[in-house]
């Protein structure tokens, strides 16, 4: 059967999402990707979403005004709380993650602080797994104290320290999976599990697997963080951010970002769209990138550890194998021998990668913890979160892999 004739079009004719349709509901992730959430009958046919710029939403007359107010009809009304664009993308990211409800943010930090700000008050408590993007601890550590909320953190995967951390005020649990930059597994059914023994709500960051390799839902999880700027974007060239979840439990969250205004325009959200519709074939790319650069890593003499899920000599790669498709394109490895300046050389000698932050698009891109994230923290600090001089973490892109290790190799060598 074609895929023309497969979806049903008696749900498009009405201008009805495709999701609607019981073909995309059993379809495989690359079709989700193209044409979840989209509004079949556009515009004098067009293919591709029109990119609706207005920031307002006229009513035809008061009685139309009165349907809206009364909630007999679903419309735009006014941008703050949404727009056309925003709506398909938020469909097409809950299909994606298999979740009743997505919600989009301007960037993945706003994503987290709104879930968060939504969800606690002053006395509520939450515990973190230790290893994650290090402006959520900030975050969690210097802000949401200031409004008397508690963040207690546990060492990454330590489930009986989380569960001594947790009493009668503990409201979330919160881990990324895998972290960033140890690429640290969690495994989400023990995660998920103690959140249910002890009637407290879970959030995973799943910004690094993404629904390609995870889709956390699945196994429980009430809320799913994604920094849309990286692999969902894609191409480096957006911020954006995302969760997802139940519609009932994100019902004040999204009440609150329409306060907040944390959102995107429409011309951010057609490159979004643009960028998710090549997701899975991205995805695969990344994860052949990902797999086969670490194990060349591994296997130089210069390199003395390398940290990816997909390796069997990763700490997590048990937990990261029974719960994931494939590993994603993160990698972080440590240079034998090297203080920071030698491992300098080495990022700088790199050809192809760019020296940047971030990850998840098409151009690789190199770092040095230590000078990039890291500058501002003391030796002390780093030491703590596992921030090597002689670390290097690599965010692999979709050029071609062969090119990817002729040039490392030759870093390498140099
Ligand atoms: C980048 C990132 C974030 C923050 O997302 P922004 O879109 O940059 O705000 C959060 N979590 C993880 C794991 C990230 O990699």
């Amino acid at each position: 059967m074609t895929l023309k004739t497969s979806i049903d079009n008696s749900a498009t004719d009405s201008g009805c999402s495709p999701t609607d349709s019981e073909t995309l509901r059993k379809a495989g992730i690359s079709t989700t990707s193209v044409h979840a959430g989209e509004v079949r009958q556009k515009h004098d046919g067009a293919v591709a979403a029109p990119i609706v710029t207005s920031s307002t939403f006229a009513f035809e007359n008061t009685e139309a005004l009165l349907r809206f107010v009364e909630g007999d009809e679903d419309r735009p009304e006014y941008g703050r709380y949404g727009t056309p664009n925003e709506k398909s993308v938020e469909a097409k990211l809950a299909a994606l993650d298999g979740a009743e409800e997505a919600i989009l943010y301007s960037s993945g930090m706003a994503a987290i602080v709104g879930l968060l700000m939504s969800k606690l008050n002053a006395g509520d408590e939450i515990v973190f797994f230790d290893q994650c993007y290090h402006r959520s601890r900030e975050f969690c550590s210097k802000h949401l104290s200031r409004f008397g909320v508690v963040t207690r953190q546990v060492k990454t995967g330590d489930f009986a320290a989380m569960e001594s951390a947790i009493n009668s005020n503990t409201r979330m649990l919160v881990s990324e999976s895998p972290t960033n930059p140890h690429l640290t597994a969690v495994d989400l059914e023990k995660f998920v599990a103690l959140g249910k023994a002890h009637e407290v709500e879970t959030l995973i960051d799943a910004t690094l697997a993404t629904p390609f390799n995870i889709k956390p839902i699945e196994f429980g999880v009430d809320y799913v963080l994604h920094s849309a700027t990286k692999y969902l974007g894609g191409h480096n060239d957006l911020l954006a951010g995302s969760i997802c979840g139940s519609r009932e439990q994100l019902e004040p969250v999204r009440r609150l970002r329409g306060i907040l205004g944390s959102i995107n325009s429409s011309h951010n959200l057609y490159l979004l769209e643009r960028g998710l519709k090549t997701f899975a074939l991205r995805m695969q790319r990344h994860n052949e990138n990902g797999q086969a650069i670490a194990e060349f890593l591994e296997a130089h003499p210069r390199v003395e550890t390398v940290y990816y899920p997909g390796l069997k000599s990763h700490p997590t790669h048990q937990i990261a194998a029974a719960q994931m498709n494939g590993f994603g394109g993160l990698i972080s490895f440590t240079v034998k021998d090297a203080d920071w300046k030698e491992t300098s050389r080495i990022v700088d000698a790199a050809t192809i990668p760019r020296i940047a932050p971030s990850l998840g698009g098409v151009e690789s891109l190199i770092e040095q913890p230590l000078v990039m994230s890291y500058f501002n923290y003391s030796p002390e600090e780093r030491e703590t979160f596992g921030i090597y001089d002689n670390m290097i973490r690599m965010a692999c892109g979709i050029e071609n892999t062969d090119d990817l290790i002729a040039d490392l190799k030759q870093a390498l060598d140099a």
